[in-house]
């Protein structure tokens, strides 16, 4: 299966961050709201490109969705079931907003832990308990994941397919190809640019790049 060749690109928070980190390198990845805006111009110009946006923040709603849709843009968010209502995140009515926007809703999970680890132990709450509170809100049935923090091995894969998601999304900064299911991502980080995004996550491949590319994703799959 050898779909077109596509470019994912990931945002987590937009603006400045409430509060203190709630893990280790959090704010790295949030983005100020005018290098958010920038970027999806250069974003709106690709027909390569899909967007998606983790951890269910207040900004997802407040800035992405009129910015996706001044650009007539649509993208994929992953919420954190947990976080859900809290302050700072996505409350019911804002993500309900997202999914009526015509936007894709998926999960990221009950609490933002690692499930190559946490699964373990609540495989149970973080792909099933998750996904069920979050289609109450939505309505609609979820069926796409994205790894919290990208990590995941065989296992997490196998559980992800046993629980019967579409398509799984992770943070492994390569191409990805329309159609398959495991999708990598690219992260927006603090310090990027139109610029910085151009040369790390559209740039062409080369022949020897892909083979490395390849070589990558099929060993992260089966460790
Ligand atoms: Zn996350």
């Amino acid at each position: 299966m050898n779909g077109t060749e596509l470019r994912n690109i990931s945002f987590h928070g937009i603006g400045t961050p409430d509060g203190p980190e709630r893990e280790p390198d959090e704010h790295r990845y949030w983005v100020t709201e005018s290098a958010f805006l920038r970027v999806l111009d250069l974003c709106a110009e690709q027909s390569n490109v899909r967007l998606s946006f983790d951890d269910g923040n207040a900004s997802d709603a407040a800035i992405a969705l009129p910015a996706l849709q001044e650009r007539g843009l649509t993208a994929d968010f992953f919420p954190i079931a947990d976080r859900l209502g809290t302050p700072g995140n996505l409350d019911h009515d804002a993500l309900q907003a997202l999914a009526e926007a015509g936007m894709g809703v998926g999960t990221h999970g009950a609490a933002h832990r690692p499930w190559t680890k946490a699964l373990a132990t609540d495989q149970n709450m973080e792909l099933e308990d998750a996904r069920a509170r979050i289609a109450d809100v939505t309505g609609r049935p979820v069926d796409t994941a994205a790894c919290p923090f990208g990590a995941y091995d065989r296992k997490v894969l196998q559980a992800l397919r046993t629980a019967g998601y579409r398509t799984v999304f992770t943070s492994d900064a390569r191409p990805a190809h329309e159609g398959r299911w495991l999708q990598p991502r690219y992260s927006v980080e603090a310090d990027d640019t139109p610029e910085t995004v151009r040369a790390r996550m559209l740039a062409p491949r080369s022949a020897k790049d892909r083979v490395v590319d390849r070589a990558v994703l099929m060993v992260k799959a089966w460790r």
